[in-house]
């Protein structure tokens, strides 16, 4: 039933555009367990299962590829590529087992700064939240209750969702606010180290900048935010001794998060492709420095599927 489903849309998206079009779905973080400060991140169980359905009934291919085969006129019907943001050691210990047996590649977006220190400002906050032995923060009057793990998890995500619309500068004087307040603590690593993206990429993986400090490159200034893309970029080519082709934008959505000057910036510095998180799919006019993804939705597996490629052919 699902595969004559898919493939009706499948022969309905050609009938309408004369071309497949392609689906980009996005992640962030693949979890252990589950964690009420992650609450849009998969748990590995999830994960696995949801991978190894969608590998049954989609050709699962890196970003890289599927463009060059979608501009060669060659791109197979129902492709799908597999995205995660940000650059989360669980990426390398959790997913990245779950692709190798499936024998699938992915796309990974890196904030450099992560890869140097180990964390981003979220992780800081987080932490700096879950050790606090403090009942309740005052921040820019404001209350926020911190007495179990639940409130601490509302008050960060509360707190997180304020902070990253900031400019660089008052979210870092925002963070030095709130540890002086809690208590400094010392972050673990929890991003991936140079070898492991060094190894994801000469593994066949799409490895691609997300910015140095995992910045809304909107709330900037145009030369901060052409320094936090550079930054990030000119790191990843020394890494990988090779030059990035793509760069996500971080929180991602066109024209509020990102606009036309940031798109500009990336082709200046050398890119021609630049991922939004925009609902739809990535035809042959998609605008390749504005490309659509999706997240993964928790439907039914096979509401999921047929939904896939419905957004992928609007
Ligand atoms: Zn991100």
């Amino acid at each position: 039933m699902l595969e004559f489903g898919l493939k009706f849309i499948s022969g309905l998206n050609w009938v309408r555009h004369r071309e497949h079009s392609f689906a980009i779905i996005y992640f962030h973080r693949v979890l252990r367990e589950p964690n009420l400060f992650c609450p849009d991140d998969w748990t590995l169980d999830s994960f696995d299962r949801l991978l190894t359905f969608l590998n049954k009934h989609f050709n699962v291919i890196p970003i890289s590829t599927a463009l060059k085969l979608q501009s060669q006129g060659c791109l197979p019907p129902r492709t799908l590529c597999l995205s995660f943001d940000d650059g989360y050691l669980d990426n390398y210990t959790e997913a990245l087992p779950v692709l190798e047996r499936l024998r699938v590649k992915a796309s990974f977006f890196i904030a450099t700064d992560g890869t140097e220190k180990g964390y981003l400002w979220g992780d800081e906050l987080a932490h700096t939240i879950k050790k606090t032995s403090k009942l309740t923060l005052m921040f820019k009057k404001r209350k926020y209750a911190l007495s179990n793990d639940k409130e601490k998890a509302s008050s960060y995500l509360s707190l997180t969702n304020s902070i990253k619309f900031m400019t660089n500068q008052e979210r870092d004087e925002s963070l030095k606010f709130i540890t002086s307040q809690l208590g400094k603590i010392s972050i673990p690593r929890l991003m991936m180290n140079k070898q492991q993206l060094l190894a994801l990429s000469e593994g066949g993986h799409d490895v691609g900048a997300h910015t140095a400090t995992h910045s809304i490159l909107g709330c900037q200034s145009n030369q901060v935010a052409e320094q936090e893309i550079n930054s990030s970029i000119d790191y990843l080519n020394k890494l990988l001794n090779k030059k990035i082709e793509l760069f996500a934008y971080p929180n991602g959505h066109f024209p509020s998060d990102f606009n036309q000057e940031h798109e500009a910036m990336l082709i200046r510095a050398g890119l021609s492709v630049g991922l939004s998180t925009n609902d739809g799919g990535v035809r042959i006019q998609t605008r390749k420095t504005c490309i659509p993804r999706f997240m993964p939705h928790r439907k039914e597996i096979n509401q999921f599927c047929l939904s896939i490629l419905k957004i992928a052919g609007e």
